[in-house]
């Protein structure tokens, strides 16, 4: 595959293209990461299935960013290359804020670990007594920074955030991350999926705050069936797990370059993408 445009980045999953007039391309590949490394096998359509999930969310949080003075940084989709036509969104250039606006409505991953360390997730106290799973009494903003290539990201405190962006721009940055993830969570727990965390990343244009990156995809969130909910442990979820427990199984040492997967792997996992797609749009992924 060739697009004959400049390219700006090359990200784990998505290539970053110069679309021109202050537009960008940006193509979601059926790349799949792991422990922070890219596999070597890829899963069929789960670009495609993220992109157009993306896309889907962009329509159902319009209102919520109305009602904030945001807005989106999707573009009609014309001068899409056709070879990845189903895989690309053309966007807005935005100037990125510096921070990954995490929400969290239940205690997970490394949500758990610090708490079980200090009994908050930074600056943010929780409760006694939850578990990996539980959901919090309310949801949370627990902001990151946006790690280099090869870093891990680092939860920051809301101080660290007002010094990064400014007091005002913090402020409105949890805001609109908290009112996303209430509204994400509801139209999710229609489709009978436990909306768990997600990441939003903004940019701004002028005043305004615009909602960037790909949305509420199982990437930059944790989806759970909802049925199978039941904290206490790992709960079962719509995205890598297959690939992850597979990968603890074999034995890799996460160190070294990342073994193929097997095919059932690569079937069960994008069948997991494409279930999450099709329950939440309520369409099917055809
Ligand atoms: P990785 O995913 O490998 O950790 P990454 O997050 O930098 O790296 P991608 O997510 O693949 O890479 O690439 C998307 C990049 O484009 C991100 O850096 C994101 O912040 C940026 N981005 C998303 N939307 C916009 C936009 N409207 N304007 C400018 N930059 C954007
Ligand atoms: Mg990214």
């Amino acid at each position: 595959m060739t697009i004959d445009l400049p390219l700006v980045a090359r990200g784990k999953v998505r290539e970053v293209y110069d679309a021109g007039e202050d537009r960008l391309l940006l193509v979601a590949s059926d790349r799949i990461s792991a422990y922070d490394h890219v596999l070597p096998t890829p899963i069929p359509d789960k670009g495609a299935v993220l992109t157009r999930l993306s896309v889907w969310w962009f329509e159902q949080l319009a209102d919520v960013l109305a009602a904030h003075g945001a807005e989106h940084h999707l573009l009609p989709p014309t001068h899409l290359p056709a070879e990845v036509a189903d895989r690309a969104m053309l966007v807005r250039r935005l100037e990125m804020a510096p921070v990954e606006c995490v929400a969290r409505g239940y205690l997970s991953g490394s949500g758990t670990v610090e708490y079980r360390r200090t009994g908050a997730i930074v600056d943010v106290e929780l409760p006694a007594g939850l578990v990996e799973g539980s959901r919090l009494p309310e949801p949370v903003f627990t902001p990151s920074t946006k790690a280099d290539v090869g870093e891990h990201d680092e939860a920051i405190s809301f101080a660290r955030t007002v010094e990064l962006v400014g007091s005002a721009r913090a402020e409105q940055l949890r805001e609109l991350t908290l009112a996303l993830y209430r509204r994400g969570h509801e139209v999710a727990q229609q489709a009978g999926i436990v909306l768990a965390d997600t990441k939003f990343e903004f940019g701004v244009s002028g005043d305004t705050l615009v909602l960037a990156d790909e949305v509420l995809t199982p990437d930059s969130s944790r989806f759970w069936p909802a049925v199978t909910w039941s904290p206490g442990a790992v709960q079962p979820s719509y995205d890598k797990q297959f690939v992850r427990d597979w990968l603890t199984s074999s034995g890799w040492d996460r160190q070294s370059p990342p073994p193929e997967l097997p095919a059932d792997v690569v079937d069960a996992t994008r069948e997991r993408y494409v279930a999450a797609y099709e329950a939440l749009t309520g369409s099917s992924f055809g």
